[in-house]
């Protein structure tokens, strides 16, 4: 059916690593813990009452630890209904982001484009699916990890080139999308949104403009995009997808009764629409779906596969298949290993739902403790829930999770989860088990402190938010009030999840970033919005140098 060219699996020599403070070297057992009671917790994630402390709050009850991505969908399917299998497709990727959703739908001739701010279900009604009509779409759910939470910058985008249209859905984050801007707005062209994704439509547009092809005009801007990429493009007779060389964020290709073609973020998407998973696109590979079939194309060879260990741990469904692993069993093995490595004399093993269910379960079977519910979650908390008074804050936990007491009083408790980012929500959740009556609140952790920003389309991306980037894990211990703390480390991450260390991102760990970041770039997912950097006085010259985006424009 199709031919691949060979992927490489090469370390890319162009890594880049910022010393980790000594304190934190020292630390060699990622745990923590005398098992005595801390005084209390100190005031390491922002202090009760500072501004700093009430901007935290405000996230703990916007998200949970703001570590979403966005979700992307496309099918080619003549006779299908397309739009409601996308809309179908877009509600099994929610949780990959809740800001904004969109379905584009083409009839072969014209591009019809519906988005909203909101949830899959509150944007689509039955009158708006049936209008969307078609035999090929796209769709997006959205996170907000370059620009506002703002319409103009929701997915699909929508773009014109001289011969017809082309919609953009995108899950990832170019690292050069400042300087890519800069080059086209020096070439005259103007933006209606603030993100990255509309800077790859555009330079789609202009240089199918040139080659008279939309395909030839991905293939030659692929070699301009760095960073992150999975993209899903709608061309009124084709869906083409598309991933960076280093398959950072995953994408896969599904087949739907013997003769649709589906493309997705994740598995889960495939299954709720009843098609089969035929594999993953390829780093760096284009996949065309069209009247003659399925095709494809490698662009780029990969230099190294890194896809995002965190589709893993947390981001991705456990229901989900992403290479040859279902993320259940993943974050079920990396609870087992945790058990061997941060063993906890306790009562009981609960996991903070729903992330760190299949970990808890893990470390449940390898200790032999039991398992058992202790906190109950709420699931209709919507994310703009933000609370106006202090008083409120200080409840918002609540809000989202309540403790089942009969299950937790006069037990110690080993409560897993799968990180700590902020700290605010662990915190939280350590005193509302004790007040619960809780003897003991061990907590342990199926992934490594986060100590690194994250470059590539996960909005953590400011270090001095990350309590693991400021904290050893003792402070980090006293500061969320646990009687103790266990990490895994980065062997036992590697050994839990039965994934190779040469296959994955790990930056956020590790500080190694697989893809070279600009020296001294900002590190907001409001780049765009700011005037300082779109003049280029914000961010200094590249460690690598790498083609201008004017090629698209030869
Ligand atoms: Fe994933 Fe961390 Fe790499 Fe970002 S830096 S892609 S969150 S592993």
């Amino acid at each position: 059916m199709m031919v691949l060219g060979r992927r490489q699996e090469l370390m890319d020599g162009s890594w880049k690593q910022e010393a980790v403070p000594q304190s934190q070297q020292q630390e060699s057992n990622y745990g923590s813990g005398p098992p005595s009671r801390s005084e209390g917790p100190r005031d390491l994630i922002g202090g009760t009452g500072t501004r700093e402390a009430m901007e935290a709050d405000k996230v703990l009850l916007a998200s949970p630890e703001a570590r979403e991505a966005c979700g992307v969908f496309g099918i080619y399917g003549p006779g299908e209904d397309v739009s409601r299998l996308t809309y179908f497709g877009l509600f099994a990727l929610q949780h990959r982001g809740q800001e904004s959703a969109g379905i584009a739908v083409s009839d072969g001739r014209e591009i019809d484009l519906f988005r909203e701010m909101g949830l899959v279900s509150q944007i689509f009604s039955e009158e708006k699916l049936s209008e969307l009509r078609g035999d090929l779409a796209i769709g997006h759910t959205r996170y907000s990890t370059s620009g506002a939470t703002t319409l103009a910058n929701s997915q699909p985008m929508l773009a014109e080139w001289r011969r017809g249209q082309i919609a953009l859905a995108h899950n990832g984050n170019l690292v050069n999308a400042v300087e890519l801007r800069r080059e086209l707005e020096g070439k005259g062209e103007s933006f209606e949104a603030t993100s990255d994704s509309e800077i790859m439509l555009r330079m789609i547009a202009r240089e199918a403009d040139r080659a008279g092809s939309v395909e030839e005009a991905i293939a030659a801007c692929m070699p301009l995009w760095r960073g992150a990429y999975s993209l899903t493009i709608l061309t009124p007779k084709s869906v083409i997808a598309v991933r960076d060389p280093y398959g950072v964020r995953p994408l896969c290709i599904g087949r739907l009764n013997g003769k649709a073609h589906v493309f997705a973020s994740e598995s889960c998407a495939l299954n709720v629409i009843g098609a089969e998973l035929v594999r993953e696109v390829e780093p760096g590979e284009m996949v065309v779906a069209d009247k003659q079939g399925l095709r494809s194309r490698v662009v780029q060879q990969s230099p190294r596969f890194a896809l995002c260990v965190f589709e893993y741990i947390y981001m991705a469904r456990p229901d989900s298949q992403i290479g040859s692993r279902l993320c259940y069993e993943a974050r079920r093995g990396l609870g087992r290993q945790l058990a061997r490595d941060c063993p906890a004399e306790a009562d009981v093993v609960i996991p903070v739902p729903a992330t760190g269910w299949p970990a808890a379960v893990g470390f449940a079977e390898e200790s032999g403790l039991p398992f058992g519910e202790g906190l109950i979650r709420n699931w209709y908390v919507p994310r703009t829930f933000i609370q106006p008074d202090q008083r409120l804050r200080e409840l918002g936990v609540r809000v989202k999770l309540n403790p089942l007491r009969e299950a937790l009083k006069g037990r110690r408790v080993v409560m897993v989860d799968d990180s700590i980012v902020r700290g605010t929500t662990k915190r939280g959740i350590v005193r509302m088990i004790r007040e619960a009556g809780a003897k003991e609140v061990h907590v342990r952790i199926s992934a490594p402190p986060y100590r690194w920003p994250c470059y590539y389309g996960v909005d953590t991306s400011n270090r001095s938010e990350l309590i693991g980037a400021r904290c050893t894990v003792e402070e980090i211990r006293e500061a969320i009030g646990a009687d103790s703390l266990g990490y895994q480390s980065v062997e036992g991450l590697l050994k839990g999840l039965k994934v190779p260390r040469r296959k994955l991102c790990m930056a956020c760990f590790t500080g190694r970033y697989p893809i070279t970041i600009p020296k001294d770039v900002k590190l907001s997912k409001l780049d765009l919005e700011d005037p300082e950097c779109q003049d280029g006085r914000g961010e200094a010259g590249d460690e690598a140098p790498h083609p201008s985006p004017t090629a698209t424009r030869a």
